[in-house]
């Protein structure tokens, strides 16, 4: 305790001071009190766990839903150290090859490439360019991996010829004579110093009888150079969720997407209390043992419990507080989430569960609260949707930039044709519901480029926020919560007024 002649110098009120009298607080109901600072802001260290056995460098998570991620977003989030998860208001195999895009992606060899024959045709090449958007395709006998590897088409051997479609890649391409490749059985390291010396943009990788094994590609190296703090498995693949309901036939999509290497999965329901989540909680530990399970929505004490005696690996936390989100409205059911944070992530940690807060994050400060009441990640819609990774075309409306977002509670999602009902799952524990209630809306949100620049931007002001909270890493911070160092403040309405921008006659807000 901070003293000074023997007078108590401790201002504000400790964590569960703060939620003592049992009143619903929310994120914008609080602030936290300014520590002391002794180290710079690029010291702080983010990591935190996403699950028991995943931690993340980013504690930033987005979320299942059909306007924020699939496969570019969860490439990008784990890019940045977070996570995505793949939503599932799509068929088993769509989200399957979402989940295989994603594992697929920058691991220092691509043990699949797409492979040409010397039959194939230069147009061949320009249709594979637009549906994979690379243009580097090692040649075998027969388009074949496996088969006796003898050359490559690469963007420098088909520039000019785009007027000759017909002509075949055996006059063309470059051959096995010219070609720099690597034994299989090469480290990843001695791989890349091949290739920086060859200054070549692929090396494909051969076996003893020179058959061809794998490729590595040169942007790739580069990338692993930009993105130190990517979040991947042991493999040094990218690390991916995926989202799924209860319902028995989801067992299928389940066995679909561990297939494909799916890291960790999240059962997704709006009130994860029940006997259908705990039972596959159960199934899921007792037939992959190792894929990590998120359970939830939880925000009492109570549910959380239940899942947690499952066997949860971590519980999402949230009702109501989403920014699409019309349940409390509706439903008359759910918590303020400071709250629903501070009780659930109390009794998680006693039985080492982590607790990601989902829905109601604006901003960086908004994370940090999160953070500072117990949760170990964030789980965010609207704060994503909008990037040029979130699915969906942008569209103008007069004169702004705008993509759509949509509550998967909203009719609109609940009705996606190719969907077979997985987002209204979400809301429904059986199939019997004829008439649905919408829980959420659809809206639309304006331009916020690319997710690979939003993300480092958060994760920097994350690090000067806990800079002013006097805390070197999310781990100590979890210390200070509940040793009480962690000194918050309630704040009025007119305090709340008075933390915004206020008495100016017009101004710009530019973040970043
Ligand atoms: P290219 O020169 O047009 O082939 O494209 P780049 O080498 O610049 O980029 C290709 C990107 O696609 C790299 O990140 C690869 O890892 C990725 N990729 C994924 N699968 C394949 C594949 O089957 N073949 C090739 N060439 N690249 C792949
Ligand atoms: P946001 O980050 O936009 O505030 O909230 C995103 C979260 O809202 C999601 O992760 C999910 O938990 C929740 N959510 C998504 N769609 C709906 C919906 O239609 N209704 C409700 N009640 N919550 C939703």
């Amino acid at each position: 305790m901070a003293m000074a002649n023997g007078v108590n110098l401790q201002d504000g009120l400790s964590c569960d001071d703060l939620f003592r009298n049992g009143d619903g607080l929310t994120y914008n109901d609080i602030l936290i009190l300014p520590g002391y600072i002794d180290f710079s802001a690029d010291e702080v260290d983010l990591s935190s766990p996403l699950t028991k056995k995943i931690s993340l460098k980013a504690p930033l998570v987005s979320s299942p839903m059909d306007t924020v991620t699939e496969a570019d977003m969860a490439i990008a989030m784990a890019l940045c150290g977070g996570i995505g998860i793949i939503h599932h208001n799509c068929s088993p195999e769509f989200q399957a090859n979402e989940v295989h895009k994603v594992k697929k992606y920058k691991h220092g060899f691509i043990r699949d490439p797409v492979v040409m024959s010397p039959d194939n045709t230069v147009a061949d090449v320009l249709e594979a360019k637009k549906n994979n958007g690379f243009t580097g395709y090692p040649i075998t006998e027969h388009g074949r991996l496996g088969e006796r590897l003898i050359g490559i088409v690469t963007s420098r051997d088909i520039d000019f010829r785009e007027d000759l479609p017909q002509l075949k890649l055996r006059g063309i391409m470059t051959k096995i004579e010219e070609m720099v490749t690597a034994p299989s059985g090469v480290t990843l390291q001695e791989a890349n110093h091949i290739l920086e010396k060859s200054k070549k943009g692929k090396l494909p990788i051969v076996n003893r009888n020179g058959e061809l094994v794998a490729l590595i590609a040169r942007t790739d190296l580069k990338k692993a150079r930009s993105y130190p703090n990517a979040s991947k498995d042991s493999n040094k693949q990218l690390i991916v969720g995926a989202a799924i309901s209860t319902r028995e036939n989801d067992k299928e999509r389940l066995e679909l997407l561990v297939q494909n290497g799916v890291d960790v999965v999240v059962l997704d329901s709006s009130q994860g209390n029940s006997i259908y989540q705990i039972n596959m909680i159960k199934y899921i530990k007792q037939k992959y043992p190792e894929l990590q399970v998120i359970a939830g929505n939880v925000v009492t004490r109570q549910q959380a419990m239940n899942l947690i005696e499952a066997g949860c690996d971590a519980l999402r936390v949230g009702m109501g507080s989403g920014s699409i989100c019309i349940t409390q409205e509706v439903m008359a059911c759910g918590c303020p989430q400071a709250t629903a944070v501070y009780q659930v992530s109390k009794l998680a940690r006693e039985y080492g569960v982590p607790v990601i807060a989902d829905g109601g994050i604006q901003s960086i400060g908004h994370i940090m609260k999160a953070l500072s009441l117990g949760a170990s990640s964030v789980m965010m819609g609207s704060l994503l949707a909008g990037t040029s990774e979130a699915p969906g075309e942008y569209y103008f409306s007069d004169g702004v930039r705008l993509k759509k977002y949509r509550g998967m509670g909203s009719l609109e999602a609940m009705e996606r044709k190719d969907a077979k009902n997985a987002a209204g799952s979400r809301y429904y524990h059986t199939d019997i519901d004829k008439l649905r209630v919408a829980q959420g809306v659809s809206g639309s949100i304006v331009d916020k480029g690319s997710v690979l620049r939003f993300l480092p931007y958060l994760q920097c002001g994350l690090q000067h926020s806990c800079q002013d909270i006097g805390t070197r890493s999310i781990q100590n911070l979890k210390k200070m919560i509940y040793n009480g160092e962690l000194r918050f403040t309630r704040r009025t309405h007119s305090a709340q007024v008075e933390g915004n921008v206020h008495g100016l006659f017009s101004y710009e807000k530019r973040l970043f």
